[in-house]
């Protein structure tokens, strides 16, 4: 590749610089207006761009959103795509990409949109604050609690799923207590590749589903996932009792919601809904619109139940063992 577009987010822009200097000539331009959830005119913006600047691949410096634009970008040119994450999200190992037009997020699968190119280093990760760490990682873990109970969970992806989840709950309170600790970092991005990769190969379930309704709402990704991650292992405890099994035995505990729970309170992750922005008059609505249509989940998804686990997580309660 001859004529790299660098992406990135406005807060990231720095890092561009030293990558595109490393580049050299090979650095056709940098468009660093990555935003959340990928909306449809950033998208047509940066694909615009690459057209212009003549760029034969993306390089993606940054979190989920970073590597979203690049593979909006790639869905409509074909243009590889080398993503280098900053976070523990796992966008960069899977053919699934988003664009929001009107306040409506839309996800589909694609081939082209996979990277050609994951580069993992540690040391990009160091910037990364604590809570935003401990959160990004505990949407990781959902990744592989998810892939553990898919309605076409493998044998291989469950190995994968199973450690990711070790390696995330071992790391994440060393990152947290110290984010320059480039061991903890390192075990941490583990365990993210793991949990891009169950992510990318199995179905995910009411939890994902429960995080893409409310991101909708306007709720932070990686902490409404955190927040809710708990609640919806609770709800499916009883329907997937190996899947169950399989967590707590990957963080050296009994009951897989509580050892999630805790696991997150020791990381002092906001954990309740209310505290990142739900108002209470959406819980109702949210649980509507995630029941509406049928998807694969261990335990049927029904409006009653589900109202009640939004409860809980707007609330904040442990689930109880
Ligand atoms: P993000 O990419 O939005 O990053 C959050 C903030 O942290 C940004 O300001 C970013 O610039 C900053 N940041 C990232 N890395 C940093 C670092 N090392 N140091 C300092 N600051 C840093 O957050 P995210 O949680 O990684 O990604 C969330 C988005 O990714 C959502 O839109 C979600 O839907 C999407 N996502 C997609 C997939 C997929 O497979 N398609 C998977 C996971 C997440």
């Amino acid at each position: 590749m001859k004529r790299a577009l660098l992406l990135s987010t406005p807060e990231q822009k720095e890092s561009l610089h030293e990558v595109s200097k490393a580049l050299g000539s090979r650095c056709a331009g940098t468009y660093d207006k990555a935003a959340m959830h990928v909306p449809v005119e950033i998208a047509e913006d940066a694909r615009r761009v690459a057209r212009e600047l003549g760029a034969d691949c993306c390089v993606t410096v940054g979190g989920g959103s970073t590597t979203g634009l690049g593979k909006a970008i790639a869905l409509t040119s074909t243009l590889p795509v080398l993503a280098v994450p900053t976070t523990y999200a796992g966008s960069e190992m899977t053919p699934i990409y988003g664009l929001t037009e009107g306040g409506l997020k839309k996800t589909g699968r694609d081939a082209r949109v996979l990277p050609k190119t994951v580069l993992y280093d540690p040391d990009l990760t160091l910037s990364l604050p604590a809570a935003m760490s401990a959160a990004s990682g505990m949407n990781a873990v959902a990744h592989c609690v998810e892939a553990l109970y898919a309605v076409d969970a493998n044998p291989i992806v469950s190995l994968m799923a199973e450690e990711g989840i070790r390696a995330l709950a071992a790391s994440l309170p060393k990152v947290v207590s110290n984010g320059k600790d480039t061991e903890a970092r390192s075990e941490a991005l583990y365990g993210a590749w793991l949990a891009g990769i169950a992510l990318g190969s199995a179905g995910m379930a009411l939890h994902h589903k429960l995080c893409h309704v409310l991101g909708g709402f306007g709720l932070p990704h990686a902490e409404t996932h955190s927040i809710v991650l708990p609640h919806a292992m609770k709800y499916n405890a009883e329907a997937a009792p190996a899947a169950m099994e399989r967590v707590a035995r990957s963080m050296r505990g009994s009951d897989a919601p509580g050892a999630v729970w805790d696991l997150e309170s020791r990381l002092g992750i906001a954990m309740k809904l209310k505290d990142v922005g739900m108002k209470e008059s959406d819980i109702e609505r949210a649980a509507k619109i995630a029941t509406e249509a049928p998807y694969p989940n261990p335990r049927k998804v029904e409006y009653g139940p589900v109202l009640e686990l939004l409860r809980a997580a707007w609330e904040g309660r442990r689930p109880a063992g």
